[in-house]
């Protein structure tokens, strides 16, 4: 059942009751901020409660902005931070991909992630498939040193792919590598568009922990939300917004290359919508 039917239903009940509906977006992680605004405007008005939470979210994401910055000057470069497992890897591919088919030529992967093996292999067979130049480091290199070797490597590149560590977001150690790398492309370029930082939708409540956790290491300028095409919508990006005025920029939406889709409002409320 979606999110808009559960709220149907809690408001047919005949002892309507406010704590329920407080408790049943607390629960599906909308954040207290928005529980608590969704309740006040209620007792004013509560004859359009599913217009009401609609504009409610409409409000939260238009405060920030979803474009995607690919501002000259080339080569555009993407950082991308995130959990193991939250769909980073896939999420580089199917950038590149997506980049690929609009236009940018020449396109490099750099596979900072050298802490989890397999994660360079992972990529390079993307690389290949994609026919995208990829710059490799050992395992357990310093993360850093690969991204400054990928970024000497002479291009011209219209867009360049930074991977990171997978990290576990209380390992200080690979926060402060995040910094370190941040560092190097900013010395060495002069610039970053995007530092995207990757989360599940599966995840619930522990996003907002990982973002928390990213945002002190590295200025993350948008989100991209994968496994989108899971059955429930995820509340947590809406106190997430909120919170760090950060955009979600991407959805992910299914384990193909092709799944991924530029985020909007309407997508997003078409989940909670079913
Ligand atoms: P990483 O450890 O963060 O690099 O994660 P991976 O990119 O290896 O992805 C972990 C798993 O999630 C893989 O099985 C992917 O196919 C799957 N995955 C990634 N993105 C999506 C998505 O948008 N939808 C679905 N259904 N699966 C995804």
């Amino acid at each position: 059942m979606n999110i808009f039917e559960r709220l149907k239903n809690l408001f047919s009940k005949k002892n309507l009751s406010i704590e329920e509906v407080e408790e049943f977006l607390i629960s599906k992680n909308f954040g207290v901020s928005f529980t608590e605004a969704f309740i006040e405007k209620l007792k004013e008005n509560n004859a359009h409660y599913l217009e009401l939470f609609e504009k409610l979210i409409r409000e939260t994401f238009d405060s920030v902005d979803p474009k995607v910055n690919t501002d000259e000057p080339k080569p555009v470069i993407f950082v991308f931070a995130g959990s193991n497992g939250s769909g980073k890897t896939t999420s580089i591919a199917k950038i590149a991909n997506y980049y690929k088919n609009r236009g940018f030529r020449n396109i490099l992967l750099i596979a900072g992630d050298t802490f989890r093996s397999g994660a360079t292999e992972q990529l390079s067979i993307w690389a290949e498939r994609l026919g995208v130049e990829i710059v490799k480091g050992k395992t357990g290199q310093d993360p850093a040193s690969v991204v400054f070797d990928g970024l000497s490597k002479e291009g011209p590149y219209d867009l360049i792919l930074i991977d990171t560590s997978g990290r576990v977001e209380t390992n200080e150690n690979l926060l402060r590598e995040l910094t370190k790398i941040e560092k190097v492309v900013l010395n060495k370029k002069g610039h970053i568009n995007e530092v995207f930082l990757v989360l599940d939708s599966l995840t619930g409540l522990n996003a907002f922990s990982q973002m928390e956790a990213f945002a002190k290491a590295i200025n993350v300028t948008g989100i991209i939300l994968t496994k989108f095409d899971s059955n429930s919508a995820p509340g947590v990006v809406v106190p997430i917004v909120q919170t760090y005025k950060i955009p979600v920029k991407f959805l992910g939406t299914g384990e193909d290359i092709d799944n991924l889709e530029e985020f909007s409002v309407d997508t997003y409320i078409s989940k909670l919508t079913g």
